[in-house]
């Protein structure tokens, strides 16, 4: 079959994968992880192009025009709460031009049955992506499928859920890389123009209550298809990556081992996410020998009361270890925020900012609570009249809709947030620290680009 997978065009730029949709926070734009591994999945039995309209900047009137020219039988789409209105219209139009339509993205993780009830253009949700399910809607074998919404032929939607949660290993053919765009990607902690986005687990075994990566279980994928991947990028030129595992190293000893493959390849440059409690110095070491320059690391917040609470697992000074430790193999740092939870008060904010500042980050990101589909903490927002059932917007970039606090409205989030921004990333002595660190005219360019696109958005 000829099977488009699609990231659908779009008024704003917006990151839709792994669901977890949001706006773009300055400029960055990253592979969409769902569709990357769904290439491989795909390419190994059907004829696949993949249509990426947000790295391509195609309105809706070129995409169409694209998606006629290859004229595929099924399309597999990303959507995303943030842009649903968008996305429905967009598919639905397809649907009607008699393509079969299979989606995936947060908006469809909860009460998927019902929503299949209301979008009759869409044939199924995917909610997992690193298995054969996309392969059994498509072929029509419905009765193989493990987890997803599907529409049997003449009958109801309904949700299959073969197992409670993933876990133990996947295996999924090498992601098609090489269907992607090659331009239009960007990554703000990227050193070389050219990047690829990949994983090497699926899901993560914690369980943070604000967050959807927590309820999708937990996957490792083995290491000599993780290598297959990186050698098949070397033999295409690339070199640098961004793995986007949600606690890289959380599997100590797999951890390692696969650091130890990578730095045998000597000539590797990337990224990871892991933790400021469970990541320690032997990891880090062995991430340095590996090409990692950059580790992001949640700190949430320097409210111990909102960090046990939402169960992170962690302290505030759990959290400045880390980042010292992070600091000493000469590590860049990234801390990623929660701002805006129930408990939130412009005191607990301006503590936040005080930790980001004594932490040293070279980078700072700030996400605003949004009620996640499928999380326990949409479960309280509902509770606690914060939000509404059938309120499908949101976004954790702060452009769409996000939550009032039970001290602070919209607004004052929003402008506590922005001012945030500027106290970190307008001293003079961060401003020379970054000036300083860049290691090429590119990376200096792509920085400069990334923090004026911020700026332009909180001032
Ligand atoms: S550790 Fe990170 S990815 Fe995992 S559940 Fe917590 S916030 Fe989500």
């Amino acid at each position: 079959m000829r099977v488009l997978l699609l990231n659908p065009p779009g008024e704003r730029i917006y990151i839709r994968d792994y669901f977890c949709s949001k706006t773009t926070k300055s400029n960055y734009l990253f592979h969409p992880i769902d569709l990357v591994v769904l290439s491989g999945t795909l390419a190994s039995r059907h004829e696949v192009v993949v249509l990426d309209c947000m790295a391509e900047r195609l309105d809706p009137a070129r995409a169409e025009a694209r998606i006629d020219a290859f004229a595929p039988d099924a399309i597999v789409s990303l959507v995303g709460s943030v842009s649903w209105r968008e996305d429905r219209t967009f598919l639905a139009r397809q649907a009607a031009l008699g393509r079969r339509v299979a989606a995936l993205g947060d908006v469809l993780q909860e009460d998927s049955d019902r929503r299949l009830e209301q979008e009759p253009w869409l044939e199924a949700a995917l909610h997992v992506f690193s298995n054969d399910d996309v392969l059994h809607w498509l072929e029509g074998r419905l009765e193989r499928v493990s987890e997803a919404t599907v529409r049997p032929p003449g009958g109801r939607p309904q949700r299959v859920r073969a197992r409670p949660r993933q876990k133990g290993v996947y295996r999924v053919p090498r992601p098609r890389h090489e269907l992607f765009p090659e331009r239009g990607y960007r990554f703000s902690f990227a050193r070389q123009r050219r990047f690829a986005t990949l994983l090497s687990d699926y899901g993560c075994p914690f369980q943070c209550s604000f967050c959807v990566i927590g309820t999708l279980g937990f996957q490792l994928r083995p290491i000599p298809d993780v290598l297959e991947e990186v050698d098949h990028l070397r033999t295409r030129g690339i070199r640098e990556l961004f793995f986007q595992d949600q606690t890289f190293g959380v599997a100590h000893a797999r951890g390692l081992e696969l650091c130890r493959a990578l730095a045998e390849r000597g000539d590797l440059s990337f990224t990871c996410f892991t933790r400021p409690d469970t990541a320690d110095d032997e990891l880090f070491e062995a991430l340095v020998r590996a090409g990692c320059h950059t580790v992001m690391m949640g700190v949430e917040s320097a409210d111990a009361a909102i960090l046990e609470r939402y169960r992170k697992v962690y302290t505030p000074g759990a959290v400045r270890q880390g980042f010292a430790r992070a600091r000493r193999h000469g590590l860049r740092t990234v801390g990623t925020f929660v701002l805006g939870l129930p408990e939130e008060t412009a005191d607990s904010l301006r503590a936040t900012l005080d930790l980001a500042l004594e932490l040293e980050l070279d980078f700072m990101s700030l996400n605003l609570a949004v009620p996640r589909f499928g999380t326990p903490f949409r479960r309280q927002a509902l509770e606690l009249g914060l939000a509404r059932r059938d309120d499908l917007i949101m976004d954790q970039g702060g452009a769409e809709a996000f939550l009032p606090t039970r001290t602070l409205a919209r607004d004052q989030v929003l402008e506590l947030k922005r001012e945030m921004i500027r106290r970190f990333y307008l001293r003079p002595s961060y401003l020379a620290r970054r000036l300083g660190s860049t290691r090429s005219l590119w990376e200096l360019g792509a920085q400069a680009r990334e923090g004026l696109a911020l700026l332009r958005r909180n001032v």
